[in-house]
């Protein structure tokens, strides 16, 4: 029964292959892409650490700076407060810092403007005369705050210059606390720029020093267009408040529309921010170009799973199909088998049988079980197992692929049976081998008993029992011509039972056939040579085949008929004189020496000498015997 439920579990086998593989395919490209995701993020990572490096540097780099620009200018208010902004102290302040000019480095210029905005003393080349910066932010702002801390401007064109300059400012005031005036630094917003464009951000990356209120103080690169630029309206300055000190920033560029990441990095001393950004294009090029060479041999090899796959699969159906139509075909011919009168049997290789179905009981009297895996030819009678072992050998070599054969064969209980087997090859069903034999075999005995009869019946007279006219004149064709062959002499004695229609009248026909049957006995005991033929030739006339006998043997033949009936004395009443059964014989003996001479001439000179026994008196061997060489 578990042949069943196998046949049953089994159809589910490919689609189970069939998800198993999908989930392998599945499996492969979920773990490659989550594989190429963390890559990704990775790399984005590794940028952010890059960024918030540099930005952290930068931001250093710009607090040095306005810390230079605060002791600077630190210096020069504390001369102020202290020499006050007379004629003379001026004049000392202008020869100060033109001294420490060339120290000054990274600051452009050093400015001095009293409390209404006129110019006292600079750096810078030009003459103070009606120069007033009153207007400037910076100044109305110093003006108004009595904060002595610096303040870092927005950008500006230098009215010097000419040159985007960002100015570092403090207020110096009158003994009496009021505001005097105020002190500038310059630095270059190019100065910025050039030390930012160092720093290799990519083609879209880029570097902004900002204000913390969101003015662009300077960027590398810089077409031009973004100094000065009010950026307190990106989401960067809208939250500060919310935002730490630094962090990471990823945005879409209301610029150009790139999508950037970027970190910030805000100042601990000077409102400052530096914004270190990539686009996230670049960052991720090298890592788009390796992933995808990664992901097409993933997904090639996908490709050749579900290639493979979907074959093996395919294969599987079949195969089961296969399996399913061989399980049916093999139960319907079990069926068969099982069910036929004939005997089924089924051998290896080895002549061994694999299976024979239950009619064997019948066929050979031994049940299925006592003969399984029992050499398949032992039964065989012995004269006839050279000839089936011959066939069974032709066909395992593939000689022959069917063959019919007779054979008899052993049966348990009657003595021998005569079996009619037809047997053909089985193949491997893969390879086409041979691998073995099936042999239906049927019990004949009955058939070749039949055929037994049939074939003596032809040759034997029905009522006599002894040979008739077809087959003596066989024998006398053949006789015929070894006497030639030989240089023997061939004799024949034609016998008639005398007056035997009145047999017949007086005792009945039956008694007739009775009579005759004693008469071809007599016949039969005296033909004692095995080449001698007694025959009955019609009615109540038969004849007698003498090879190698001549006329004293003809002769003697005839007496020892008469003899013999003589013994049998059979009463027969109106023959006369002995009342008994007689016979009439008349014989011919010929040498047989022209080819072309005819049997039949043996036949009518026996007549004819018949004819002359009757004629002389019946009951004897008649005078007309001839010897002739024909
Ligand atoms: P003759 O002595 O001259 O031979 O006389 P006959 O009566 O024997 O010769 P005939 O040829 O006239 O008759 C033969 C008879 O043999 C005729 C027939 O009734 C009989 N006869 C022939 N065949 C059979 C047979 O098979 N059975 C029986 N009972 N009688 C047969
Ligand atoms: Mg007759
Ligand atoms: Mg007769």
């Amino acid at each position: 029964m578990s042949s069943v439920r196998r046949e049953h579990a089994a159809p589910q086998l490919p689609i189970w292959a069939a998800v198993f593989l999908t989930l392998i395919c599945v499996a492969i490209f979920a773990m490659s892409s989550w594989r190429e995701w963390s890559t990704r993020n990775a790399e984005l990572k590794n940028t952010e650490i890059d960024m918030a490096n540099l930005a952290q540097s930068l931001a250093q780099h710009a607090a040095d700076t306005f810390e230079l620009a605060d002791t600077v200018l630190n210096g020069v208010v504390h001369r102020l407060e202290v020499d006050g902004n007379g004629r003379e102290a001026i004049t000392r302040l202008q020869t100060f810092i033109d001294m420490r000019r060339p120290k000054l480095g990274r600051i452009r210029g050093l400015f001095v403007y009293d409390e209404t905005g006129r110019w006292l003393a600079t750096t810078e080349p030009v003459s103070l005369n009606g120069l007033n910066n009153s207007d400037r932010e910076y100044f109305r702002r110093h003006a108004e705050s009595d904060d002595r801390g610096l303040l870092i401007g927005r950008p500006v064109k230098s009215r010097s210059g000419g040159q985007w300059i960002i100015t570092a400012s403090k207020r110096f005031n009158h003994p009496d606390g009021s505001f005097a005036g105020v002190v500038l630094a310059t630095v270059d917003v190019a100065y910025f720029v050039k030390f930012f464009d160092r720093f290799d951000l990519g083609k879209k990356g880029a570097v902004s020093l900002l204000s913390a209120d969101g003015i662009m103080l300077a960027r590398s690169p810089d077409d031009g267009t973004y100094v000065g630029r009010d950026l307190s309206n990106t989401p960067l300055f809208k939250d500060r408040a919310a935002r730490p000190a630094s962090g990471a920033y990823y945005f879409t560029s209301p610029l150009d529309g790139v999508q950037r990441l970027s970190f910030y990095r805000t100042s601990e001393h000077f409102p400052l921010l530096i914004l270190a950004t990539k686009a996230q294009d670049e960052v991720l090029a090298p890592w788009r170009k390796d992933a995808a060479v990664r992901m097409t041999f993933v997904l090639a090899l996908l490709l050749i799973i579900a290639v493979i796959g979907v074959f093996f699969v395919r294969q599987l159906q079949v195969r089961q199909r296969m399996a399913a139509e061989l399980v049916a075909k093999e139960a319907d011919f079990r069926l068969l088998a099982e069910e036929s009168s004939d005997m089924v049997t089924r051998i290896g290789m080895d002549e061994r049988i694999q299976y024979v179905s239950p009619s064997s009981s019948r066929v050979v009297g031994w049940p299925p079980e006592q003969l399984m895996g029992t050499p398949a030819l032992a039964g065989v009678n012995a004269e006839d197992l050279p000839r089936v072992k011959a066939l069974v050998a032709a066909l395992k070599r593939g000689e022959e692929e069917d063959a019919r054969i007779v054979y008899r064969s052993r049966h348990r209980e009657k003595a021998e049976v005569w079996i009619e087997s037809t047997m053909r090859v089985t193949r491997e069903y893969e390879t086409g081998a041979i691998n073995g034999v099936v042999a239906i075999s049927r019990d004949m005995t009955e058939h070749k008993d039949l055929e037994q009869k049939l074939s003596s019946l032809a040759t034997l007279d029905g009522l006599t029992g002894i040979a008739n006219r077809r087959h003596f004149d066989e024998q006398l064709e053949r006789e015929w011509a070894r006497a030639r062959r030989d240089g023997t002499p061939l004799s024949l004695l034609m016998i008639d039972v005398d007056h035997f229609k009145k047999y017949n009248d007086r005792y009945g026909h039956q008694a007739g056939d009775v009579c005759l049957k004693s008469v071809a006995q007599a016949l039969a005991a005296a033909a004692r040579r095995p080449a001698d033929v007694a025959a009955r030739y019609g009615g109540e006339e038969f004849i007698l085949l003498l090879p190698d006998t001549d006329r004293a043997g003809c002769e003697l033949m005839g007496s020892k008929i008469r003899d013999s009936l003589a013994v049998l004395g059979i009463d027969h009443q109106a023959n006369l004189p002995s009342q008994k059964v007689t016979v009439s014989i008349g014989g011919a003996i010929a040498f047989v020496q022209d080819a072309k001479a005819s049997s039949s001439w043996l036949v009518e000179a026996a007549d004819r000498a018949l004819y002359v026994a009757k004629d002389e008196g019946r009951d004897r061997l008649g005078s007309g015997l001839t010897t002739a060489t024909r």
